[in-house]
């Protein structure tokens, strides 16, 4: 598109800021297209309105509740000096989730009033307003004590910015958060401490001042967003700032950070992925609001990298958990997919502001399937259990927390849910979006005069979608309905993925029980027109169940197919399957598959059954058994609400893919004990999974890390006694760069009556990566083995495997 085209005056602004009349509405340059925002849409949708109504009544309140018991409200009061002592909660970004919080309640309360929720966050902003310094610097960890700050902060205000400070970064939530609670309430009690806030960044941060890049980004949205709100252009000037002054030659210039190049320069997208793509988004804020033409050609270069390369078919994005960050192109790993919740949510974040700039409905479709998958994962239907990876493959080591020490997901959760209406509708001009399909009332001002719509669907369960005009306006106007890539043959826009056979039917589209004419724009099925009251467009989007394939150069996912239908994305699960086992299951790709809707089952799923086959290890030989089965897969994003156990979405179409099921040993069948206090890696010693190296994360392992130079120790209980006369111990070492080495030394022991006795080896101990490492022993007849490892000086050490005969 021609770039002057972004530019947009006025009357479209009118939707965005429906509450913002209180303070001078700015009418710039902005995005050519405007979101509808979510305050003027209703839900009465099956799938997300009882989403979001958990998120209302229990992701929040048990979020507010956590912020409380982990000392994160406490943080503020004592750097107001309203309770005693200054020790502060572990990171330094911790009082970012009492921001995103707040932005979730206040979203959620003005879809629902509760007066007792509203007062509450009253007393919260004041106990943040207290933590305020008189010149509006904001953050509880130097506050409180000055003298001796946390190990990630310089002695100096915003010394270690660039590095982990976060100083910034706790600025960017609050600014989001104070025009969230401000559009909600029309309160500038927290309008106001973040205006005083960026008013200190202003002062203290340009060229030929503070010449300093946000260590972790999402300043610079914020300040857009400030700058909507103020009016005030030095906001806007401020965000430009932080961008363009990343870059080479300085003392924090990574890759990991996107500072390795200047912003304008960077085509292929690296680094931490929540890092990155806030930043994206930041870009396509301020190219919108100042026109900068170069933003757009990097986003644009950086888009197709992502999509085309790097994204997961769940939407997911950020491949490794090295660094929380992209990997290489096309190195997609299933089971220790990283594919971080809030890399999700900004992934949606950018892909809705990549339509605003270019009305594209590719952009969407990214989104969506992100939405659906993996950003929807990364919460329990319960609500109050969370995922901060969203893997692909799983044999059971993951499961959702109720919490973590750095809790930044399930934060950006609660703001995230109440606020998805907000991606339905966009309008421009005499133009209005149909962007995602969901039971909703919406109002929408154009200039042709005020649309009130109906939309009635049971999607993504089923394929209809009837649109109801409930009003007439005065003049035409277009309905833009987003035909998705997905009923064109694309899964995701790009080549990274494909259907794998089969045509898709087409979308049928008729207006009052009549074929209509249409045209197709940018992905879009445009129907101009002087709608009248009454007028009903059905859609009928066809919900075949369809087979992806990935590119061949994703290894991970070769001879395997995954299952799609509407924008779900399937997975098989163990509580669903036979033996509770998934990893050995193998389908062809051209079995018939059964759609049946599944009202009782994880709050009411569409589940696919077909009939398919699974291996099995034997004992005392080499020969697979192989039995038929029947095969059910559920919807991704519902996974890991039942409990631990296998998962995968990549299902094999190919034996040599498929893992069989190991055959039962001594091992499988002990008790494991070890001397670390999470029971969850336990599994890892006998799940009879062999990793590929030492340093393999795919597979399970279980780990001393941050332990250094102590003596610790695993044992295996029996179910009755056994003659054991070898080991074989396969070390997980993650060096050069993680803190598990190989061990220094290790001995088996037996039991003997209430005593440990070393066993009598045969052959040496051994100690290397990448392998097993066997031990040959006399014979002993015990209930019980213990295996005892001293660590290295500098490390811990970490198990993979112990298999014992
Ligand atoms: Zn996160």
């Amino acid at each position: 598109m021609m770039f002057s085209s972004i530019y947009s005056r006025g009357a479209v602004m009118a939707g965005m800021f429906l509450l913002a009349g209180r303070l001078p509405a700015q009418t710039k340059a902005d995005y050519p297209i405007q979101p509808v925002a979510f305050t003027q849409v209703k839900l009465n949708d099956i799938f997300w309105e009882p989403k979001i109504r958990v998120n209302a009544e229990v992701s929040i309140p048990y979020t507010l509740a956590q912020c409380k018991k982990t000392g994160r409200i406490d943080n503020f009061l004592k750097a107001a000096g309203k309770l005693p002592g200054d020790n502060y909660t572990e990171f330094t970004f911790d009082d970012t989730d009492l921001y995103k919080v707040i932005e979730g309640a206040s979203y959620s309360l003005q879809v629902k009033p509760d007066p007792k929720l509203a007062l509450y966050l009253d007393s919260l902003i004041a106990i943040i307003g207290a933590a305020q310094e008189k010149d509006g610097y904001l953050y509880t960890f130097r506050t409180m004590k000055p003298a001796k700050p946390h190990d990630w902060i310089g002695s100096k205000r915003w010394e270690k910015e660039e590095d982990l400070s976060h100083e910034l970064y706790n600025s960017g939530h609050l600014f989001e958060s104070a025009v969230a609670h401000y559009q909600a309430t029309g309160k500038k009690t927290l309008l106001n401490i973040a205006i005083k806030n960026a008013d200190l960044l202003v002062k203290t941060f340009g060229y030929g001042r503070e010449e300093k890049f946000p260590g972790h980004q999402i300043v610079e949205t914020g300040l857009t967003k400030m700058y909507r709100v103020t009016g005030k252009k030095e906001y806007l000037d401020l965000a430009k700032f932080f961008l363009d002054v990343r870059g080479p030659g300085r003392a924090n210039s990574q890759q990991y950070n996107q500072a390795d190049k200047k912003v304008v320069d960077q085509h292929e997208a690296v680094g931490h992925a929540v890092r990155a793509a806030y930043m994206y988004t930041a870009m396509a804020d301020v190219a919108a609001l100042t026109g900068n033409e170069e933003y757009l050609h990097a986003i644009d270069d950086i888009w197709h990298d992502v999509v085309y390369r790097k994204l997961y078919i769940t939407g997911g994005i950020g491949a490794t958990g090295a660094g929380e960050a992209f990997g290489d192109a096309y190195d997609l790993p299933n089971m220790s997919a990283y594919a971080e919740t809030c890399a999700a949510i900004a992934n949606v974040y950018w892909n809705n502001r990549m339509f605003l700039l270019h009305g594209d409905s590719k952009y969407i479709d990214v989104l969506e399937r992100t939405l659906y998958n993996g950003l929807l994962s990364g919460v329990s239907l319960s609500g109050d259990r969370f995922f901060y990876p969203n893997p692909l493959a799983s044999l059971g080591q993951h499961q959702r927390s109720a919490w973590f020490g750095c809790a930044c997901c399930i934060s950006n959760m609660t703001r995230f849910l109440p606020s998805m209406p907000g991606y339905i509708y966009a309008q421009k001009e005499n133009h209005l979006y149909v962007n995602l399909f969901v039971g909703d009332t919406a109002e929408v001002q154009l200039p042709a005069g005020k649309v009130k719509l109906v939309q009635q669907t049971n999607y993504p369960w089923e394929g209809s979608d009837v649109i109801t005009m409930l009003s007439q306006t005065k003049a035409p106007f277009a309905l833009h309905v987003r035909v998705p890539g997905w009923t064109n043959n694309e899964p995701v826009p790009g080549d990274l993925y494909a259907f794998d056979g089969g045509v898709a039917k087409p979308v049928k589209i008729s207006l009052n029980g009549q074929s209509v004419n249409y045209k197709m724009e940018k992905g879009y099925a445009v129907i101009e027109r002087a709608w009248k009251k009454g007028d009903k467009l059905e859609v009928l989007f066809p919900m075949e169940v369809q087979r992806i394939v990935a590119q061949e150069k994703v290894k991970a996912d070769l001879n395997r197919f995954a299952l799609s239908r509407g924008p779900v994305i399937y997975c098989l699960e163990g509580p669903d399957n036979k033996d509770s086992a998934v990893q050995n299951i193998v389908v062809d790709k051209s079995t018939a598959v059964q759609v049946a809707y599944k009202p009782e089952l994880l709050k009411g799923v569409t589940v696919l059954e077909m009939q398919g086959s699974s291996t099995k290890r034997q004992l005392n030989s080499d020969e697979l058994l192989k039995v038929s089965q029947s095969v059910v897969a559920i919807p991704y994003y519902a996974w890991a609400n039942r409990g631990p156990g296998e998962m995968e979405v990549w299902i094999p179409y190919n034996e040599a893919a498929a893992r069989p099921k190991p055959a039962p040993t001594v091992a499988s069948r002990s008790k494991v004990t070890a001397s670390v206090n999470n029971p969850r890696m336990f599994r890892a010693l006998n799940d009879q999974y062999t990793p590929q190296d030492s340093r393999d994360a795919s597979a399970s392992y279980l780990h001393w890390w941050p332990k250094k130079a102590t003596t610790e120790w695993v044992q295996y209980d029996f179910d009755s006694s056994h003659t054991i006369s070898s080991s074989q111990v396969y070390w997980f070492d993650d060096g050069p760069w993680g803190g598990c080495r190989v061990p220094v030394s290790y001995t088996i022991y037996y039991k003997s009556g209430d005593a440990w006795l070393p066993v009598e080896n045969t052959s040496p101990y051994t100690i290397s990566k990448d392998g097993y490492n066997s031990v040959q022993f006399k014979p002993v007849a015990t209930t019980a083995l213990k295996l005892e490892l001293k660590l290295p000086d500098d490390n811990a050490a970490g198990i993979h495997e112990w298999i014992v005969k």
